[in-house]
C-alpha cells in the first residue's frame, strides 16, 4: 500500500474545512484551461445569477506546487462572496482577510508560525 503524507493540497482543504465547517459541499474540479492569452486562468470560482456557487476549478496544467495557493485563493472567493456578495470586488479586503486566514491556518497546522499580512 502506498500512502501520501502531508499532501499540501489536502492540507489546504483541511484548513478550509477547519475554518469554514458550514460551507456545504464544494467540489473542486481539475479541468483543462488556457494558460496563455486573455482566457488564461489557473483557478476559478463561478456563481449563478442568484449567487449560488456553481463550481471551483483548478487548471490541470497548474504546476503542483501552486495548487494549494489556487485552492486557498478560490475558497477565499467562496467565503467572501457569502459575506459580501454584492459589495465585494474580486480581491478586496474581505477576500484578502479570508485568503490570509487560510494561509495562516495551513501554516499553523503544519507547525509554522503566523505570518503578518498587510
Ligand atoms: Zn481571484
Amino acid at each position: 500500500m502506498i500512502r501520501l503524507f502531508h499532501d499540501p493540497v489536502a492540507d489546504t482543504i483541511a484548513a478550509c474545512n477547519q475554518l469554514f465547517p458550514d460551507l456545504g459541499n464544494i467540489q473542486i474540479v481539475f479541468e483543462i484551461a488556457p494558460t496563455r492569452g486573455i482566457n488564461k486562468r489557473w483557478g476559478w470560482t463561478e456563481f449563478d445569477d442568484d449567487g449560488n456557487l456553481l463550481c471551483v476549478g483548478v487548471n490541470v496544467r497548474c504546476p503542483y506546487q501552486f495548487v494549494p495557493e489556487i485552492v486557498a485563493h478560490e475558497i477565499a472567493h467562496v467565503v467572501a462572496h457569502k459575506e459580501a456578495p454584492a459589495t465585494e470586488d474580486d480581491h478586496g479586503p474581505t477576500w484578502e482577510r479570508y485568503f490570509s486566514l487560510i494561509f495562516d491556518t495551513y501554516n499553523e497546522n503544519l507547525g509554522g508560525e503566523k505570518v503578518a499580512h498587510k
